[in-house]
């Protein structure tokens, strides 16, 4: 099997894991829980998605959010825009990285967004304007790419031409979302193989969702194909739309528990993530999906 030697981290709990959560997070408590992820050592978080308030009203306080978070040095806060408004608004507040998503399956992006793929490449096209404009980088993400509650199975095909015209826009990275938690490692093998093949420059980036338990073996088949980059939610907070009471994205806590056993660098302190995924839960109320919940678990780390 092939391992990196450090994988980067990008933690959505605040974007991808809240905006699942029925309990509204206040602003200050958004910005509380950014700064305890930052603190224990992660330099990438989604911090906000800067959506109509109406469609996800978690995110109305986006502006606030990306305006006001504490700046780490080496931190990125990236922003999630659906669309050329949202692009202005948080380039406004401050962001640090834009994402854009478009689906893979045309079922799927005209349910989510009520635009078909072409669209939404077009719409996305001006969002790499503005990014453009704004000297700021952008990644793409590939939602519905291992699968689709409408259509079921994505071509790895249709895959492949969704992050071509991406990167064509201007895409410094290609994220490829298993939105509903469906994928499993042999899939990942073959879908990474083919994206890695046809964009053999580009950066790619794995979200997983942990609907159906597959999540952490579904990162380790990513990074046998070379993969070195994924998202994670601490808590495993969030859920997943079509799946109710789901986990949500791979726990955070249990892919650097995973990734520092291996000998896997992340930077990331495993025992201070713990505790912020226990402050999490006292605040949602309920026990989370992530496995790694005791002190104890991180006195088995390896050095980060
Ligand atoms: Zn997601």
């Amino acid at each position: 099997m092939r391992l990196p030697e450090r994988i980067t981290i990008t933690e959505v709990g605040p974007r991808d894991g809240l905006q699942n959560e029925d309990l509204f997070f206040e602003t200050p408590r958004k910005l509380e829980l950014i700064a305890r992820l930052a603190a224990a050592g992660l330099r990438r978080i989604e911090a906000a998605s800067f959506v109509s308030p109406a469609a996800i009203p978690q995110m109305r306080d986006a502006r606030e959010v990306i305006t006001q978070v504490p700046r780490w040095p080496g931190v990125t806060y990236v922003a999630l825009v659906p669309n050329e408004r949202g692009a202005r608004d948080a380039i406004a507040a401050g962001a640090d990285e834009l994402a854009t998503v478009v689906s893979a399956s045309e079922t799927h992006n005209r349910r989510n967004v009520n635009r078909t793929i072409e669209e939404s490449l077009a719409g996305i096209e001006k969002v790499a304007e503005l990014a453009a404009a704004a000297a700021l980088p952008w990644a793409g993400y590939v939602s519905t790419a291992f699968g689709c509650p409408y259509e079921g199975a994505v071509a790895p095909a249709q895959v492949l031409r969704v992050a071509a015209r991406l990167r064509a826009l201007g895409a410094y990275a290609v994220a490829l979302g298993d939105t509903i938690g469906s994928a499993d490692p042999r899939q990942v093998h073959t879908l990474v193989r083919e994206v890695r093949d046809g964009l053999p420059d580009v950066p790619l980036r794995l979200h997983f969702h942990d609907t159906r338990g597959t999540g952490l073996a579904n990162v380790l088949a990513a990074m046998d194909e070379g993969v070195a980059s994924f998202d994670g939610s601490v808590g495993g907070l969030g859920g997943c739309p079509y799946a109710p009471g789901a986990a949500g994205n791979v726990a955070t806590e249990d892919l650097v528990y995973m990734a520092h056993r291996m000998g896997i660098a992340t930077g990331v302190d495993l025992a201070a993530l713990i505790d912020v995924a226990r402050w999490v839960e006292s605040l949602v109320g309920r026990a989370l999906p992530g496995r790694i919940k005791g002190a104890g678990e991180a006195v088995l780390r390896d050095s980060a």
